[in-house]
């Protein structure tokens, strides 16, 4: 798929978890706004909590940065105490929504069906999801990767067509990487990224499945940015605590920059 990479523009997205107070997230936005004309070869986009999405969104969504809120409800409305709808996210001046996070599945109890009713729920109310997939260590250390990897996404896409599908966004996340500070290996990231385009191709059509952006995240910094980045099959990140600060976050999206 090596030659169609030319066809997906780079991505960087920050995921702020539950971090930041809403001047903070304030000051970060101001921050990387006056840093945007170093970066305009990349797509960028900032998952803040929900209590500050609004404020980010003022000040990025206008320049053209994805505001994604970190979850969403696939329901319309209704008793469902805690969570919120697409739509509610949309009005809050979110673009994009990340779906399947590993700590939503795993602290959470995020289940694929879940999953495979939040897709659309997502692209009905206009916004871009990030599909987040990966496999454990045991899952991993018991050669069971792919199978998960594939089950994930076909699940997620279950109720999909493929014709909606080139708006998805999909991030590998090897869930012993996020947050531990250990990284996939660039060699690592390219096979499970190739194997996910072959499984999209097999689910969308190979057309459509040279159009998805396919993420790299887990423990991201800017000092393996570049090397995680030039794989073929790795057409950005998901970054999680590297994304807290505005200069580490300006040098893994500048790592992005085609060369
Ligand atoms: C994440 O939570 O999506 C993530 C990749 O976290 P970190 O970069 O901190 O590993």
């Amino acid at each position: 798929m090596t030659d169609d990479a030319d066809a997906r523009a780079p991505y960087v997205a920050g995921n702020w978890k539950m971090h930041k107070l809403r001047g903070e997230a304030t000051a970060f936005a101001l921050a990387l706004a006056a840093r945007l004309d170093e970066l305009d070869e990349v797509d960028l986009a900032i998952a803040p909590p929900l209590t500050c999405l609004a404020e980010v969104a003022d000040v990025l969504a206008p320049l053209g940065v994805g505001v994604l809120g970190q979850n969403a409800h696939a329901a319309a409305g209704g008793a469902f105490t805690g969570e919120v709808t697409m739509a509610m996210l949309v009005d809050a001046g979110a673009t994009g929504v990340l779906l399947g996070h590993s700590e939503r599945r795993q602290l959470h109890g995020e289940t694929d069906g879940a999953l495979a009713e939040k897709l659309p729920a997502a692209l009905a109310a206009g916004l871009e999801p990030i599909l987040c997939i990966g496999e454990t260590e045991a899952e991993r250390d018991h050669g069971a990767t792919e199978a998960r990897l594939a089950a994930q996404l076909e699940a997620g896409l279950a109720n999909v067509a493929a014709a909606q599908a080139a708006t998805i966004v999909v991030a590998y996340e090897p869930v012993w990487a996020i947050g531990t500070g250990k990284t996939a290996t660039p060699e690592q990231a390219q096979a499970a990224h190739a194997h996910i385009r072959a499984v999209l191709a097999a689910l969308v059509g190979d057309e459509v499945a040279a159009l998805i952006r396919v993420l790299y995240g887990g423990s991201v910094k800017p000092s393996n940015a570049a090397e995680l980045f030039a794989q073929p099959d790795i057409d950005g990140g998901l970054i999680g605590g590297a994304a807290l600060a505005v200069e580490d976050f300006v040098a893994i999206a500048a790592a992005a920059a085609p060369r």
